[in-house]
């Protein structure tokens, strides 16, 4: 019998070498064939002379006015020129070494060509002649475009697709429930793959387009909350019923009053780890804002009722950082706390791994390592992981394993912008610290141009000479490393001349070790380098109060997200500080960018414009993975399109046992088939 899932092996024509080749695009069964699908079309649309802009390439349509003239010039080039009436405008078209096109042109015929336009000269460029008189050429107004590699041909791969819809397109389902398919008025399934290739219109064309974006963003969404259903009602959630005497004791040891947005998000998490239901929470805060002392408050929270936490960064810096204020904010509370990194010594491991397992300790700080085989905890309430850390349903279920069960909050400092973050955190509920605390004096962020750096200079050193310190950091050249280490070394060398004998410079880069480069973040910190020069975008979370001067080299380089993390790295103390921005941007973008920063220190609003200036892809890029990706749809573009779809999914997923009810059988194969693959996790 016939299956979508069949090898393209089946197809008549598609022996082991095509196989291969296709292999090579990812494409092995029928399935993945038909829904290979093209990234444009050749747009054969007709147009009207007056809507089409210069340069453009468009089709024309009219009748022959003139006959076609021939001329040859230089060594072996020629050019073939004639003049054709679409309704009342003439238009001359011209064809260059294409003289055998001649015979193809007669006066008073119909002709369509495929060319450049020059607005100017009120001429046509011609590419290629697509009809003309009785003889069509068999024109495909929509040719669809694939990615295609070095293996497979282009007009290989349409023929092939062609070929697997001819046979398989009546094996296509419809999993979207009817009611949706009604009430959004998609097109059904089959009609849509089959236009996704070779539609007959552009409108159809975006029709299917549409049903496709659909279609994958529920997709996306009933896994998201099928994950968050398995969250919620899985038997076996963490109560960690905190003692509310105690915490706020502790809270009221805390040399601060919490702002109101602090509060609030303290009361959503504590309320999710009392719930018998697994707490799996994102807390988004703006570098600044506070997100470290409540780290502090839930996990102590966590201590009370019994239950030991667990805090997980990215860099063994961060952990220290992290360790460090911890320490402090416990010191006056009954908790034992250790610190457990790759750099951890051996013995020193062996002990704080015992005392994990015997609840010796009631808190960890560290990196993954945290979660790895070997690690075993007494009673695991809470992990809090900070930044760049996708706490996925893959470690969720290797900590399950080990028999712990615990409540999940996921720090960030990247201000993502709230319709963006239900996306791509689609399984997570959110909270949001939106205040800074009261009495920081704003950052003033200034852009200045290369040739004033000497000025920057010496007003700097005039800062230095206060006691305060500063950061400097140097271009980033992302095609060379070398090329990086190079221009960092320079600067250092230069910046350590200019400053010197007075106060002493350091440089950090990608390339030093570790323990190397906490070496150095140790004598910043204390005050023994009062410069530091940096290639690796400090590492985040770092503080250091006292460093009051934020100067960034090639700032356009940076993305605004990016440059926002920067900035925050000062600000951190009492006393006034400086962002800036040595800068000469060759395009509006890098203006653009120059410009917000100078204006807003706000990082949701930086990171909208972030968002709208580089799109989803990029604003996540390397700092995110975990990403979901889309093959058709593109978050920013067709948002409202995906809030739809995670409107339909929660409702679905709100019917108990909807997976029972008629006429959502294909959508429950579907949801099975999802989780087996493990999509999106
Ligand atoms: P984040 O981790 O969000 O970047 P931190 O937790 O490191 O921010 O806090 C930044 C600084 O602000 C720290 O020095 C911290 O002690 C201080 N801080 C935090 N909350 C308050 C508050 N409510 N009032 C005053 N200062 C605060
Ligand atoms: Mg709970």
């Amino acid at each position: 019998m016939k299956s979508l899932k069949d090898s393209v092996a089946v197809l008549s024509g598609v022996g082991p070498k095509k196989v291969e080749q296709l292999q090579s695009l990812g494409i092995e069964t029928i399935e993945q064939l038909i829904t290979y699908y093209p990234f444009r079309y050749n747009d054969f649309q007709l147009r009207q002379i007056e809507e089409i802009a210069d340069q453009e390439k468009v089709v024309l349509k009219g009748t022959v006015v003139t006959e076609a003239v021939v001329s040859h010039f230089g060594y072996k080039k020629n050019r073939l020129a004639f003049n054709m009436r679409q309704e009342h405008v003439v238009v001359k078209v011209t064809f260059f070494n294409q003289h055998f096109l001649q015979k193809q042109i007669h006066m008073g015929e119909e002709i369509t060509v495929y060319g450049k336009w020059d607005s100017k000269r009120q001429s046509l460029m011609g590419i290629k002649i697509l009809s003309s008189g009785s003889q069509q050429e068999g024109v495909d107004e929509f040719a669809p475009i694939y990615h295609v590699n070095k293996k497979v041909r282009q007009q290989t791969l349409v023929d092939i697709i062609a070929k697997g819809i001819d046979g398989y397109l009546p094996l296509i389902q419809d999993w979207l429930p009817d009611e949706l398919v009604e009430k959004y008025q998609l097109l059904d399934r089959q009609e849509a793959v089959k236009a996704m290739h070779f539609p007959e219109t552009m409108s159809q064309n975006q029709a299917a387009r549409h049903r496709m974006v659909f279609e994958e963003f529920f997709e996306f969404q009933m896994r998201m909350q099928q994950l968050r259903h398995q969250e919620k009602t899985s038997d076996i959630g963490t109560e960690i019923l905190y003692d509310n005497a105690r915490l706020k004791a502790f809270i009221e040891t805390l040399p601060f009053e919490l702002t109101g947005a602090q509060k609030r998000v303290t009361n959503e998490i504590c309320r999710d780890m009392r719930s018998p239901l697994h707490m799996h929470r994102l807390l988004q805060g703006d570098v600044g804002s506070g997100k470290t002392v409540i780290a502090a408050i839930v996990l102590y929270a966590a201590v009370t009722a019994g239950f030991q936490g667990a805090m997980m960064v990215p860099t063994e810096i961060l952990a220290e950082q992290h360790y460090l204020s911890l320490t402090d904010l416990f010191k006056d509370a009954e908790v034992k706390i250790a610190l457990l990194t790759g750099s951890t010594k051996a013995k020193e491991k062996r002990e704080i791994l015992a005392q994990l397992a015997n609840h010796e300790l009631d808190i960890i700080v560290g990196t993954h390592a945290l979660i790895q085989d070997g690690v075993d905890y007494h009673h695991l309430g809470l992990v809090i992981t900070d930044e760049q850390h996708r706490f996925g349903v893959k470690q969720r279920q290797a900590l399950r394993e080990k028999g712990n069960h615990p409540d999940v909050l996921f720090m960030t400092a990247t201000p993502i912008p709230r319709t963006l973050a239900i996306t791509a955190y689609g399984e997570m509920d959110v909270s949001v610290i939106d205040e800074l605390p009261a009495g920081r004096i704003p950052i003033t962020t200034r852009w200045v141009k290369p040739q004033q750096l000497n000025t920057v200079l010496d007003w700097s050193a005039k800062e230095l000479r206060k006691g305060h310190q500063v950061y400097v950091i140097c271009p980033l050249i992302e095609e060379s490393e070398s090329l990086d280490l190079k221009n960092a070394t320079e600067l250092f060398e230069t910046l350590q001349q200019y400053y010197a004998p007075e106060f002493q410079v350091g440089l950090l880069h990608g390339k030093m070790k570790p323990v190397e480069k906490d070496e150095i973040m140790k004598q910043f910190k204390n005050n023994a380098l009062q410069v530091l020069v940096s290639t690796t975008v400090i590492e985040v979370g770092v503080n250091v109060p006292n460093a009051t001067i934020m100067m960034i080299m090639d700032a356009e380089r940076f993305g605004l997200a990016q440059l926002h993390q920067l900035r925050g790295r000062v600000g951190r103390g009492s006393d006034a500080s400086y962002c800036i921005l040595v800068s000469a941007p060759k395009n509006d973008t890098g203006i653009e960018r120059m410009k917000i920063m100078t204006e807003t220190t706000d990082g949701f609003v930086l990171s909208q414009k972030d968002l709208e200036m580089r799109g989803p892809g990029e604003f996540f890029g390397a700092r995110q993975s975990g990403m979901p990706q889309f093959q058709v749809g593109d978050m920013v573009v067709d948002f409202d399109i995906l809030e739809t779809a995670r409107q339909e999914a929660t409702a679905i997923w709100e019917q108990p046992d909807w997976q029972l009810k008629n006429g959502y059988q294909l959508l429950a194969e579907k949801m099975t088939e999802i989780e087996q693959a493990g999509k999106f996790d």
